[in-house]
């Protein structure tokens, strides 16, 4: 496949035995900056994709993707890589008190794919990693961390903290800040954050079952306690709680029977993440 794309190489130099130039730099190898990385491989760009920590995340935080990411991923030349991480179609029943309120079952498939799948992201991050050895001018720099940059009439002048410790300067036309929600590229710049986020705290619990579940998400809609689980591939289920006033996460996970419909059946896995919005863990099948 490597052969079907031809790069750009960047010309200019920085003088600089330290420096180097490319054309564009993107901060962050999260989904954003690696599917940037392809499709700024397929249009032979080159491009340098920086990323702080020392591999891909492993934490499995999206889980919901839409026709348009499908499309996204199909344009990339990726669908078939990325299928195994993929549950197509799903569909979502609403129940409160043991009865069925509604059914969604969207069968639009208006970008020729469903509207509604759910996805691994560490496997969906990987297949995008190995996607990028197609392109000999994208290269991705782990444990390395964008410190400042400046930007001049005509290009970015980019600082990297490197995994030795020293301080290289990269020279690049444009730098895509694509470094999460928290990014510290646009606060730099002064961008404020748009849109609001929930003001509620969700348990979230990601379980391995013994089959594969159907691919139908519930949501409980209960004033006492919403939750809502959804099924995922490699027969994987979601399952996620709304923390009450005064609950704490704490106290949530000493009560692991909330979670587990069979407790037997599961075993604690592994504590994932402690976030702003959520406390996040794994359960496997024992
Ligand atoms: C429990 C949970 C459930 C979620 N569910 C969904 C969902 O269903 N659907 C959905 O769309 N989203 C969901 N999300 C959010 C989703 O995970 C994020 O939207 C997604 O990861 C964003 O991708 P990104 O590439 O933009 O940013 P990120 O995944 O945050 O990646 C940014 C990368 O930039 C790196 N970085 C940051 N600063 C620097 C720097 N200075 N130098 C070098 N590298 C840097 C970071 O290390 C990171 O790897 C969920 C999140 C959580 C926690």
């Amino acid at each position: 496949m490597r052969d079907t794309y031809t790069c750009q190489r960047h010309d200019a130099t920085t003088g600089n035995q330290d420096s180097e130039a490319v054309s564009v730099v993107i901060v962050g190898a999260g989904p954003t900056g690696l599917t940037v990385g392809n499709l700024l491989g397929m249009a032979g760009i080159d491009t340098l994709i920086v990323e702080r920590n020392a591999s891909l995340s492993d934490y499995p935080k999206a889980i919901s993707l839409d026709d348009e990411g499908l499309r996204i991923c199909q344009a990339l030349g990726l669908e078939s890589a990325m299928s195994k991480s993929i549950l197509l179609n799903i569909s979502a029943h609403y129940v409160s008190a043991g009865r069925l309120l509604a059914k969604v079952a969207p069968s639009s498939k208006r970008n020729g794919h469903p509207l509604i799948s759910t996805f691994n992201q560490p496997e969906f991050e990987t297949a995008l990693l190995e996607g990028l050895k197609r392109f000999e001018c994208v290269n991705v720099r782990f444990q390395s961390n964008v410190e400042s940059f400046e930007q001049t009439d005509s290009r970015v002048i980019v600082t990297i903290r490197t995994p030795t410790g020293t301080l290289q300067t990269v020279t690049c036309s444009y730098l895509l800040a694509c470094d999460g929600g928290r990014s510290t590229v646009r606060q730099k710049l002064n961008i404020p954050m748009k849109g609001t986020t929930f003001a509620q705290k969700w348990l979230v619990i990601d379980a391995i079952s013994a089959e594969d579940p159907p691919p139908i998400a519930m949501f409980f809609c209960n004033p006492g306690r919403p939750a809502v689980t959804v099924p995922s591939p490699h027969k994987g289920r979601r399952w996620e709680f709304m923390l009450l006033p005064g609950e704490t996460e704490k106290e949530m996970l000493s009560k692991r029977t909330y979670c587990c419909p069979d407790p037997a059946s599961w075993r604690f896995c592994q504590f994932h993440d402690y976030s702003q919005n959520g406390l996040y863990f794994s359960l496997n099948a024992s």
